[in-house]
C-alpha cells in the first residue's frame, strides 16, 4: 500500500495529495490520545448463510469517530497505526470490544459469532494469545463466538508463526479465517499448513462473477478445493442478486456485502434480529 502511494505520490503529485499528508500527519499524532478517548468504534457487517438466508455472524470493522473530520474508515489510519507502535493496544480494544458485543448478544439470548481483524503484527505478539485466553476467562463468553480474520498477506511474512498462533487459537475454541484469500502470492499448498475453519474469498474475484465465466470457474474451483479440505468459503463484496445467485449454484457457504448489508453499530444487528423474517434473504429462493 506504501509503495503504491509513494509512486502515486511522484506520478500525480497534486495539492490534494498535499493536504492529504497533512491530515495523516495530524491523524498519526492524534492516534495515541484517540485511542485513550475511546474514538475507535466497532461496527459490524452481515454475514449471511447462503443455504438458508440467514443471519450466520458479523465482521467486526473499526471507524474511527474523529472529533473533526467525521467517521473515517480503516484505509485512512490502519497504516498509521501499524506504523505508529500503538498496534498492539489498538487490537486488545478492539478485541476487547467485541468480546463485551459477544457477551451482550450472548446474555440476551441471541447468541451472535462476530470475527475481529488482525493485523500482521499481532502475530508478532507473544503475548496476545495469553490476553486472549484471561478475556475469555473473565467475559465467560462462548470462545467459539470469536473469530480472528488474518489477512493471507499477514499469514504469509511467516507461516511457521501463523501456523502456531492459528494453532494456539484453535486449542483455545476460537475461530480463524483466511481474509482476502486469493489476492497474496500465496498458494493452495499453504492450506495444508494452516488449520483455518473459513477463508474468505477477496472481493476481486466476486466483482465480475456474474459476467466473467474465468472469474466464475476460478471460484468455483476454490470453493471446491477449500471443501475438500473441510474449510468454509465466504463470498466477500457481494453488492448484486445475480452474484448470490452464482454463489449458491457453486456451493459457497456464506456471502458478505452492501447486498446484505453495509457495517452498522451493534444497534442496527440488533434491529435485524428483532425483525428475524427480514434477515431471511428472499431473494435467495429466486
Ligand atoms: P476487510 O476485512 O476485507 O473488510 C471488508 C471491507 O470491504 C470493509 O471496508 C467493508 O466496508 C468493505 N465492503 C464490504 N462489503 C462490500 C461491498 O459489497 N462492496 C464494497 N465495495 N466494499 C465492501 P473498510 O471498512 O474500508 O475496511 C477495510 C479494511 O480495513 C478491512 O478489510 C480490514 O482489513 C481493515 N480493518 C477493518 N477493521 C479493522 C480492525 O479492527 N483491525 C485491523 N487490523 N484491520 C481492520
Ligand atoms: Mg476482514
Ligand atoms: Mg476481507
Ligand atoms: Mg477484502
Amino acid at each position: 500500500l506504501r509503495a503504491k502511494r509513494m509512486r502515486l505520490g511522484i506520478q500525480v503529485y497534486n495539492e490534494r495529495l498535499a493536504y492529504n499528508s497533512t491530515v495523516e500527519v495530524t491523524l498519526r499524532s492524534q492516534l495515541r490520545s484517540a485511542l485513550q478517548q475511546k474514538q475507535f468504534e466497532l461496527y459490524y457487517q452481515p454475514k449471511v448463510n447462503l443455504i438458508n438466508g440467514e443471519l450466520s455472524g458479523v465482521e467486526a470493522i473499526v471507524r474511527w469517530n474523529h472529533p473533526d473530520e467525521g467517521l473515517l474508515p480503516p484505509g485512512h489510519f490502519i497504516d498509521l497505526i501499524e506504523q505508529s507502535g500503538i498496534v498492539h493496544a489498538f487490537t486488545r480494544y478492539t478485541v476487547e470490544w467485541a468480546v463485551n458485543q459477544i457477551k451482550t448478544w450472548e446474555v440476551q439470548g441471541t447468541p451472535m459469532p462476530v470475527a475481529v481483524n488482525l493485523s500482521a503484527y499481532n502475530l508478532m505478539d507473544n503475548a496476545f494469545v495469553p490476553f486472549v485466553e484471561r478475556l475469555l476467562a473473565s467475559s465467560g463468553i462462548t470462545p467459539s463466538l470469536l473469530e480472528f480474520e488474518l489477512t493471507e498477506s499477514a499469514t504469509m511474512v511467516d507461516v511457521a508463526v501463523s501456523k502456531r498462533m492459528i494453532n494456539a487459537f484453535n486449542r483455545l475454541g476460537l475461530k480463524t479465517s483466511i481474509d482476502d484469500f486469493g489476492t497474496g502470492m500465496s498458494s493452495f499448498a499453504y492450506l495444508r499448513e494452516l488449520n483455518v475453519h473459513t477463508i474468505k474469498l477477496d472481493r476481486a474475484f466476486i466483482m465480475n462473477i456474474a459476467e466473467n465465466t474465468k472469474d466464475a470457474r476460478i471460484v468455483e474451483a476454490m470453493i471446491s478445493l477449500c471443501h475438500n479440505l473441510d474449510i468454509r468459503v465466504v463470498a466477500e463484496g457481494i453488492e448484486q442478486q445475480n452474484q448470490v445467485t452464482l454463489l449458491r449454484s457453486l456451493n459457497c457457504d456464506t456471502g458478505q456485502g452492501y447486498f446484505f448489508g453495509k457495517p452498522t453499530p451493534a444497534g442496527g444487528i440488533d434491529a435485524l434480529l428483532s425483525a428475524r423474517e427480514s434477515v431471511m434473504v428472499n431473494s435467495l429462493t429466486k
